[in-house]
């Protein structure tokens, strides 16, 4: 199962994610009043690879593949970003993703940078052994730049634990030692961490109640939706349910959605998925589209898919009290302004699933001191992290009367700032 889930409605898309990273980032930086300087370092990401990565497939033939990685910034630590696969992967949508990587690591002050990693090519189509020497491929070719004090990648949409063990050993191989640091999200028999599966969506929960406490709303009962039903959208649904009481009525995945008002079981949910390759014809529930589900009127909405899914067009439907963005970049700036005006609460993205990287952080602690942690270590750590960070967020906005995106960005960039401010210009 991946961190996320492709949805088809973003295909439609016709803003560049770079564009929509870059916006996003001259309105914090114009809060900031941020000299052109600093500007221009972070506009342009330190490091851009783009590698073609040949594949022996199942028929004997050479396919090649197009692959990039991108290092946005390294001035609070080593980068650090996931891995997707996916057909669309754009080398902009990559560079917006590991911008991205760079806010979300400050703004719940970890010590990395940002960075991302993406293939294009379609893992549903390809077998695992396919797969497998395309990612031990593409990991030798980037296993130049990376290593566990310089880039450490994870995984995102459509990568998970079998593709980082890959990962993990090409690059032992090439260096000569095995460097379980080098990369998060493994499985915990070679040094990944209890907690990381599940870490993006307990992140986004734990974020959702506390945004749910600020507008008086109770989380036992309320009514949720969630778009996508992967690693973050699938863990989302089973912990607000589980945990929190409350109720699933909707969810979705790239085939389309289902509904009920009485609430969806979300472990069963999970098995039908795992069992028939979707949510779509669940028992007790009924169709809807990905777009409809959107819509609906939920006290939470959970957009746990990809970029672009809450638009302009959309954005007046949106009938939620509270988003919190489980996905990267599901809300278009314009859709931000719209939900905004409307009173309805979005935690933003490098905040809302900053849950995931912040327990990869865990587990690099975890890799380069050789020591173990407990789930509940992992658990209470967690939690802490993602108040604290809420908390420095919300203050922010209310201070500044700026919505939760920009209170985000602006605690991210000066952060950000700060340290290359600190660290001087060599030589
Ligand atoms: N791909 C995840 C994200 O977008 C996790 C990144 C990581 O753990 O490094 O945040």
């Amino acid at each position: 199962m991946s961190d996320q889930t492709r949805c088809p409605s973003v295909l439609s898309s016709k803003l560049n994610p770079y564009e929509v990273a870059l916006q996003q980032f001259r309105a914090a930086a114009d809060i900031l009043e941020l000299g052109e300087e600093y500007r221009k370092q972070l506009e342009i990401p330190m490091r851009v690879m783009t590698v073609a990565i040949p594949v022996r497939v199942d028929d004997g033939r050479i396919e090649v593949f197009v692959g990039h990685r991108v290092q946005h910034n390294d001035a609070r630590g080593p980068f650090k970003g996931g891995i997707r696969y996916h057909p669309q992967v754009t080398l902009d949508e990559v560079k917006a993703l590991a911008m991205w990587m760079t806010w979300k690591t400050a703004v719940v002050d970890i010590p990395f940078g940002g960075a991302k990693g993406g293939v294009q090519c379609d893992p549903k189509k390809m077998s695992d052994n396919e797969i497998e020497r395309l990612t031990r491929r593409y990991a030798y070719m980037v296993s130049k730049i990376l290593g566990p004090y310089t880039d450490v990648p994870a995984p995102d949409v459509y990568t998970e634990a079998k593709h980082m063990t890959w990962f993990y050993d090409t690059y032992s191989q090439v260096v000569g030692h095995s460097e379980p640091a080098v990369i998060t999200g493994k499985p915990v028999i070679v040094w990944g961490s209890p907690g990381r599966n599940e870490a993006t969506g307990r992140g986004t929960v734990i974020t959702a109640v506390e945004a749910a406490k600020k507008l008086g709303i109770d989380v036992r009962g309320a009514t949720v939706a969630i778009q996508g039903y992967g690693n973050a959208g699938s863990h989302a649904a089973r912990i607000i349910a589980e945990e929190h009481g409350a109720k699933i009525i909707a969810v979705s995945d790239s085939k389309g959605g289902i509904y009920n008002s009485d609430g969806l079981n979300p472990f069963k949910v999970l098995e039908h998925k795992k069992r028939t390759g979707s949510v779509v014809g669940f028992d007790g529930s009924r169709s809807i589209s990905n777009d409809e589900l959107l819509e609906l009127d939920v006290d939470i909405l959970i957009p746990a898919a990809l970029e672009e899914v809450i638009t302009r067009e959309n954005a007046d439907r949106i009938r939620a009290k509270i988003i919190v963005e489980a996905a990267n970049g599901p809300t278009t700036p314009e859709a931000d302004e719209k939900l905004y005006e409307k009173g309805i609460v979005v935690v933003p993205d490098i905040l809302a699933n900053a849950g995931g990287v912040t327990v990869s952080y865990f587990e690099w602690v975890q890799g380069v001191t050789r020591m173990r942690w407990t789930l509940d270590e992992v658990r209470s750590r967690l939690k802490e992290k993602m108040i604290d960070a809420f908390e420095d967020v919300y203050g922010i906005s209310k201070e500044k009367k700026i919505n939760m995106r920009k209170a985000a960005m602006v605690l991210a960039v000066q952060r950000v700032v700060d340290a290359i401010k600190a660290r001087g210009i060599w030589p």
